[in-house]
């Protein structure tokens, strides 16, 4: 491992130095970033679905949303006012005691080791979200590339690589490794010089991370996005006037990239009753019409295979309606299973992702036990409910219930597609992510990768720019109680 204590000793270098960086200047690497990616034109897209499975259309698409989401972190350093800056000058003659001169901002915590998701060869990859916002926030990044797509993440870290040289940026701000071991993930996440962990994929992944670095010498904080069902109630008055919309729009969702989502519906949740009995059948003839499909790799198919398969021999658990064409090998099979919540309430497997094309339907003999059925469910990244406008605010308790275990919820919508803006909150109570305060996606995510620090008196000339007097560039900040310019 000693070339990744190099790696590391080498990105503490760099961060001494990035940490300098004005706004100004990372906003311009950073829109560097997303140019090099540009450039990197079609031969990008087609090695990304060679090494993927992925349809060119959606990598088009995602590699416009990471671009998207570059610009967007260099729109926020550029303005500057997301450091938080406070001022609260010095009274010398408060009685009885004098306050001092305090001023606060966030400041960057140093090398931040990314892991590559699977699941988004570009958006949560190499120049994905973890990278883009611990770069906006001032930190350099050790990137550990997915084993999946190592290419794909090689042509985007010789993208990072370009813009590092035309902005004059430390050649060490970013660093690629390639190593499909959990010893190198480990040694990365152990090493004293690493001070925060970024990382989507598995619960035992995640949890794995999050274990080896709370259990060092100084702990670090690791945000690991895991496993997520986003369960989905479904209230008997929109079962009443609109089923056969509601099937359609959740058989496109379950089966939406062959369920490689996070925020796939996994479970969904009804009262029984004539509608949900002809939602269900509406349901099941549209899951039969949708084909198979490739999985992203080997592994992922295996896992889905398995995990289905065990999830269908659960105790009451009986299968609904899969795809009516036989798959081929490596390909996700559209899946809907049922359950009744008496079942579902004693069977904490029944709330484990099955990550893929897959959602079980939960049905409860009575509001009661829809209520009851929620309380079993883990933290989530999101929840949704479909229903009318008058059951809603008679089921207000309910949703505030649920708001208190997801970081998102939906009305009327499916939890697949995640806007990229300010006001999107992409994480969730454990086991959904290990820190539900933190998004990880838009501007937001940066806030993972820095900490406050006040300075008590400090010589004028020895403060940040941002906690000047004459605030040099101009930003928001909060003096002595007042927002000002
Ligand atoms: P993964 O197994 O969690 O691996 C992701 C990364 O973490 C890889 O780089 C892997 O290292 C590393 N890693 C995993 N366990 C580790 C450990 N114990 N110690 C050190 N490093 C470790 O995810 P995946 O390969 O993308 O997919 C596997 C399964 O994860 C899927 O079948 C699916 O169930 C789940 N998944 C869920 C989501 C979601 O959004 N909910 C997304 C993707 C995957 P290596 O490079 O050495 O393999």
């Amino acid at each position: 491992m000693n070339n990744l204590d190099t790696v590391l000793l080498q990105s503490r270098e760099a961060f001494l130095q990035y940490r300098t960086r004005s706004g100004m200047a990372k906003a311009n690497f950073l829109e560097a970033i997303a140019s090099e990616i540009e450039a990197l034109g079609d031969p990008l897209i087609q090695k990304a679905m060679e090494e993927t499975n992925l349809p060119e259309v959606r990598l088009i698409g995602e590699r416009g949303r990471t671009c998207n989401q570059l610009r967007q972190f260099a729109s926020m350093v550029r303005e500057g006012s997301w450091v938080e800056a406070r001022i609260d000058t010095a009274l010398p003659d408060r009685q009885p005691l004098p306050k001092p001169d305090l001023r606060k901002m966030m400041v960057p915590l140093g090398p931040v080791v990314v892991f590559g998701a699977s699941n988004f060869p570009f958006a949560y990859s190499t120049a994905g979200v973890d990278t883009a916002s611990a770069l906006a926030a001032g930190c350099s990044v050790v990137l550990k590339a997915h084993p999946a797509h190592p290419e794909t993440s090689a042509m985007v870290a010789g993208a990072i690589s370009k813009a590092i040289r035309a902005c004059g940026e430390h050649a060490h701000v970013f660093q690629h490794v390639q190593d499909s071991s959990f010893e190198a993930g480990k040694f990365l996440v152990q090493h004293p010089l690493t001070k925060a962990v970024g990382f989507t994929g598995s619960f035992s992944g995640g949890k794995a991370l999050y274990d080896y670095a709370t259990s060092r010498p100084e702990p670090i904080p690791v945000f690991a996005e895991m496993g997520s069902i986003n369960p989905v109630f479904i209230l008997p008055g929109a079962l009443k006037v609109r089923a056969a919309k509601v099937a359609e729009m959740y058989a496109a969702s379950i089966t939406q990239g062959v369920g490689q989502f996070c925020t796939n519906p996994g479970l969904m949740l009804s009262i029984q009753s004539p509608e949900l009995s002809s939602f269900t059948q509406q349901l099941a003839t549209k899951i039969r019409e949708v084909a198979p499909a490739t999985m992203l790799h080997p592994g992922i198919a295996n896992n889905f295979i398995k995990n289905r398969g065990k999830a269908l021999k659960e105790k009451g658990v009986t299968l609904v309606a899969e795809s009516s064409v036989p798959a081929k090998s490596n390909q996700g099979i559209p899946t809907v299973a049922s359950v009744n919540a008496e079942d579902f309430l004693k069977n904490p497997a029944l709330v484990e992702e099955v990550f893929g094309p897959y959602s079980l339907l939960v049905i409860s003999k009575s509001r009661e036990e829809l209520f009851k059925a929620l309380d079993a469910i883990p933290g989530q990244l999101t929840a949704t409910i479909i229903g009318e406008d008058d059951e809603l605010v008679d089921y207000a308790d309910f949703i505030q219930r649920v708001s208190d275990r997801v970081g998102r919820v939906i009305i009327n919508g499916v939890p697949t597609g995640v806007e990229v803006c300010p006001a999107m909150h992409h994480g969730g109570p454990f086991p959904a992510t290990t820190d539900s305060r933190f998004t990880s996606v838009g501007i937001d995510a940066a806030k993972r990768w820095v900490r406050p620090v006040s300075f008590q008196n400090f010589p004028h000339g020895l403060l940040p720019a941002e906690l000047q007097n004459q605030n040099p560039l101009g930003i928001w900040r909060m003096v002595n109680n007042t927002w000002t310019k």
